[in-house]
């Protein structure tokens, strides 16, 4: 038997996010607003929720039989037909510098998500306090919560970071031409808010420090121009991942299937593969904005494949 996959549309992309996802809110955000926090050499990370997304399973397994899917969610308990990722923004305070990764979905994406400011409120940071956004990757829930109300950046006196290539592919002018229809929403809304941050971004590559003790690591495929951020400052090292890992069994379990969210499925692929071996064998420890909140914890081999350890 052959699955059907409907191809996501907006209409559908924000529906999905209506009652279920209220009542998974209603439930789960109160806890989340007690962030996690965890100390890194001399500075201190927290993880603050964004509240979730509301996704259709087949907008992210592509092509996948249902026996499949069944094998692979059934034994974790998790639904087959959705999936409810939280979204899990890092705060990180080092020396002078307030540094937020990834501004998170703001008002206007899916009425589950845009939850940041309570969170960063619960937390006793005003916007005006952050020094540094860095962003790793321009998708919806990661950077269209960077304006306020009236469209102006949120973090008004932070310098905004995003890595050059990312900048170019959603600024490039046969961008939009090219998208998927259901996704041609995602490149205007980059547009907006890269013209209303023009002024504050600063631009990184691979192997760049943009903060002292912050790396910067290739993961495209998601995105071209998708980075994680290898964070130095504690005994072992701490990679956020973005969305280079973004389910706490699919990505782990199968981490060559191809995922219908990465823009370049083979290369989205080939990048979790390599990231998931190197990640469990330097024993690097990870926030994954995607996975259950607070989303820390790291790689483990479980057989030919992998698992999330969570540890908070
Ligand atoms: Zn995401």
């Amino acid at each position: 038997m052959t699955l059907k996959i409907p191809m996501l549309n907006r209409r559908d992309f924000l529906a999905g996010a209506g009652a279920a996802g209220a009542l998974a809110l209603a439930g789960s955000l109160p806890t989340r607003l007690h962030a996690q926090t965890l100390a890194l050499g001399d500075a201190s990370l927290k993880v603050v929720s964004d509240g979730n997304l509301v996704l259709p399973m087949n907008f992210l397994l592509v092509g996948r039989e249902p026996a499949e899917i069944e094998a692979l969610l059934g034994p974790h308990g998790l639904p087959l037909d959705q999936s409810e990722p939280d979204c899990n923004v890092t705060l990180l305070q080092t020396g002078d510098r307030l540094v937020l990764f990834d501004a998170g979905a703001g008002a206007n994406f899916q009425p589950t998500a845009g939850r940041l400011l309570e969170s960063l409120e619960a937390v006793d940071v005003d916007p005006s306090d952050i020094t540094d956004v860095i962003f790793t990757h321009a998708h919806p829930d990661h950077i269209w919560g960077t304006l306020d109300d009236f469209d102006d950046p949120l973090f008004s006196e932070a310098r905004h970071w995003i890595s050059q290539a990312e900048w170019d592919f959603w600024r490039a002018d046969d961008t939009l031409a090219k998208m998927p229809e259901e996704r041609k929403s995602f490149v205007v809304g980059a547009q907006n808010r890269f013209d209303a941050i023009e002024e504050q971004i600063t631009f990184f590559k691979p192997g760049d420090e943009p903060v002292s003790g912050i790396e910067v690591v290739d993961t495209a495929g998601h995105t071209p121009g998708h980075v994680s951020f290898m964070l130095h400052g504690g005994a072992d090292p701490l990679l956020i991942t973005g969305d280079a890992i973004t389910h706490p069994v699919i990505s782990f379990e199968k981490p060559g299937w191809e995922i219908g969210s990465d823009q370049d499925k083979a290369q989205g692929a080939a990048t979790r593969a390599a990231l998931m071996d190197r990640l469990a064998a330097d024993k690097v420890s990870i926030v994954g904005f995607h996975l259950p909140y607070p989303g820390i914890g790291s790689v483990e081999r479980a057989g030919s494949a992998y698992r999330f350890a969570p540890t908070a």
